[in-house]
């Protein structure tokens, strides 16, 4: 449509170009024709002023004036005739009577009295013989094809004797001026035209890239440059159309919104680009798969949404979700790897869940929250419970915020137990939040929201604090483990942080050991692996925690080298039943084994389990099986020199102790 705009633009500009031009080339000639006709009348003029001053030096009569003489003087005649280039002449008595003329009759001059009597002698009155621009045929008489005809007063000391009417060739004179003024008129308007016509090319070049970048600038502000598709700016005013369009209610309309499943740690394990690509992907099925009517657009940077128009019952959206979940989920090739790329989907229809825009979105994304929660890969509708669960999580942050200034967490300590000797070499600071109303909360329900919110920073820092001078309290120097966040390292203080610590509790550093999951390290720029160098100088270990389950665990391994290994309690809960993690949990431990790195397995529960990994040459054990995470109140009286540690389940528990 614009391009058909563009095209109309331009031929009106083209065609405005050439009537201009037209319009400049007849002002020319006009311009021209004029300067020639002025021109030929001042040299008629001049040429039968200085034929009479000829004529008057040379025949004495005609300065005496007497009417006989022109007729007599023969001589006179043919004087006059002889010199300049007036082909002809009238002579008119002082009372404008012609008396005497070398021209036949009929061409003779119609003269006025007025002209005649009227001028003053010292004035001269041209007037041209027709037109100078247009040549008369030439005729028998001999009359020239141009001439210019000039009446001249003459008088002698009496007074006004006559008028001579001089007829002055001009042929040749306006013929070379016409070719003169038509090579200078064809030369300039040829210039004009050409100047106008690079002048006209810019400013239409120009404007026509203002208009393209204006047309840009609009596109832009109502699209995604990555995806093409729509923005959300033109999501919501859609929607809102879509709504306004709705005529019954027995039309539905369903919002949907779909977010990539860990698309930031495609991001960071394969590069910004892969991630665009896969964006592009997505844009690209939600393309393909849209129904007239229905909307795409791309709403936040993993973020798509949809809405899907004149649906006859509610079920359809469920069914196409189905469907577009499924196309969205399939492997697909990126820069020569396959890749298999789950996304969330939540969803809101109307009427039901919602009468207005703002309301349907909110609930969409209640929804998206909940199949999120779920652990992704799947679409949940919204629910009337999920409002009240979003409520719970937001009333939940606002306690978070709290809970540290009213001393609301406390530190559990869970035993590490030496798989070989079975003593207790330390124990793993495990906080627990004291909740007002709702009693003990896990970690596993507030740390994902206290990172969120980046509240997770202090209530880091409290931990650290509060385990190391716990430590310090200790009968026994064991050591002591405290989980830190990847967004602690977000500051690029956390060496500082530990140092001080330390300083501040005085535990000895080698009591400390810092467990880190490989998410730290997924998202690590070389800052990481600089600040874990330096907690490795102040002389704390370091452990891998959760080893296992991140996004691509061994080319981790090798980018630090820790002091420990943490199997994740998954694969210690597995593999008595499958086969192939009991092979992953071999491979791991005898991965440590090669890089000197101790190996701990995590959710120990049984003696079965236990058996096997210290027959694979696991080093060091936590789990329930040797204590859960208790107070520290517990862990004193667990400490206490010479009482043994409570057996939990085995006879293997009664032979343990504790090692300094
Ligand atoms: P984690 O660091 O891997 O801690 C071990 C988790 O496994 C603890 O859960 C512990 O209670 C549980 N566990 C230990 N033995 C067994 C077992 O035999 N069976 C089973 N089923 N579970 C066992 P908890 O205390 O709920 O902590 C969960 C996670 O929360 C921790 O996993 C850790 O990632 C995080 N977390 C806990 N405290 C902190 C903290 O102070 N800071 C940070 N950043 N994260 C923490
Ligand atoms: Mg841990
Ligand atoms: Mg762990």
């Amino acid at each position: 449509m614009s391009k058909i705009f563009s095209i109309k633009r331009d031929l009106l500009a083209l065609l405005g170009f050439v009537m201009m031009g037209v319009g400049m080339l007849c002002v020319g000639t006009l311009a021209m024709n004029s300067v020639k006709d002025t021109h030929l009348m001042h040299d008629g003029e001049s040429e039968a002023r200085r034929w009479t001053n000829e004529l008057a030096r040379s025949i004495d009569t005609v300065t005496v004036g007497a009417e006989k003489a022109f007729l007599d003087d023969k001589f006179f005649v043919e004087q006059a005739s002889s010199f300049s280039r007036v082909f002809a002449f009238d002579v008119f008595n002082k009372h404008g009577k012609l008396f005497y003329s070398t021209g036949p009759s009929d061409w003779n001059l119609t003269i006025t009295s007025h002209e005649l009597l009227g001028s003053p002698v010292t004035r001269y009155h041209t007037s041209l013989g027709q037109t100078t621009t247009k040549l008369h045929a030439n005729d028998e008489s001999g009359r020239a094809l141009q001439y210019a005809s000039v009446i001249i007063p003459f008088k002698d000391a009496k007074g006004y004797l006559g008028s001579i009417v001089a007829f002055v060739e001009q042929t040749d004179h306006a013929l070379s001026l016409s070719t003169s003024f038509n090579i200078i008129a064809g030369t300039t308007g040829t210039m004009l035209l050409i100047a106008f016509g690079i002048f006209s090319y810019i400013v239409l070049r120009k404007t026509r890239e203002r208009l393209k970048a204006e047309e840009r600038i609009h596109y832009l502000s109502g699209h995604d440059d990555l995806t093409s598709l729509p923005n959300r700016k033109s999501f919501d005013e859609q929607l809102g159309h879509a709504l306004a369009a709705r005529t019954q209610d027995t039309q539905h309309l369903a919002a949907i919104v779909i977010d990539v499943d860990r698309f930031k740690e495609i991001n960071d394990a394969m590069g910004l680009n892969a991630g665009d690509s896969v964006l592009r992907h997505i844009a690209e099925l939600l393309k393909s798969n849209t129904r007239d009517g229905d909307f795409a657009a791309r709403i936040g940077s993993d973020q798509f949404a949809l809405t899907l128009s004149s649906l006859k019952r509610p079920e359809q959206a469920a069914v196409y979700v189905a469907t577009l979940s499924e196309a969205l989920s399939a492997p697909f090739w990126i820069n020569g790897e396959q890749l298999v790329c789950t996304v969330s989907i939540g969803g809101a229809i109307v009427p039901g869940d919602a009468n207005d825009a703002t309301v349907l979105m909110r609930h969409a994304n209640l929804a998206l929250g909940r199949a999120k929660a779920d652990g992704g890969n799947t679409f949940k509708f919204f629910e009337q419970g999920m409002d009240t669960a979003f409520i719970r999580r937001r009333d939940c942050e606002s306690d978070l915020r709290r809970a540290i200034d009213s001393d609301q967490f406390e530190l559990h300590y869970q035993p590490q137990v030496d798989i070989k000797t079975e003593m207790i070499s330390g124990y793993e600071a495990l906080i627990r939040w004291n909740h007002p109303r709702d009693g003990l909360v896990s970690p596993g329900f507030f740390i994902p929201l206290a990172e969120e919110t980046e509240m997770i920073i202090p209530i880091g820092k409290w931990v650290l604090r509060q385990a190391c001078k716990d430590a310090v309290s200790w009968p026994v120097p064991l050591k002591i483990s405290v989980n830190l966040s990847p967004l602690q390292f977000k500051p690029g203080n956390i060496v500082e942080l530990v140092k001080g610590i330390l300083d501040e509790t005085g535990l000895e550093p080698m009591r400390l050991e810092l467990e880190i999951t490989e998410s730290l390290l997924i998202s690590s720029t070389g800052q990481v692996v600089e600040d874990l160098e330096g907690l490795r100088d102040l002389g704390v270990s370091i452990a891998m925690d959760d080893f296992g389950t991140g996004y691509s665990s061994l080319s981790y391994i090798s980018s630090f080298p820790f002091n420990k290994i943490k199997i994740d309690k998954s694969f210690v809960r597995s593999m008595t039943r499958d086969s192939a993690i009991l092979g992953i949990v071999k491979c791991i431990i005898a991965m440590g084994r090669s890089l000197g790195v101790a190996i701990t397995a995590e959710g120990v529960e049984t003696p079965e389990e236990c058996e096997i990994l210290k027959s694979l040459g696991c080093n060091q054990i936590q789990g329930f099986l040797y204590g859960r995470p208790m107070s520290i109140s517990k862990c004193l009286e667990q400490m206490a020199p010479r009482t043994p540690i409570n057996p939990q389940i085995t006879s293997a528990a009664t032979k343990s102790g504790i090692v300094a």
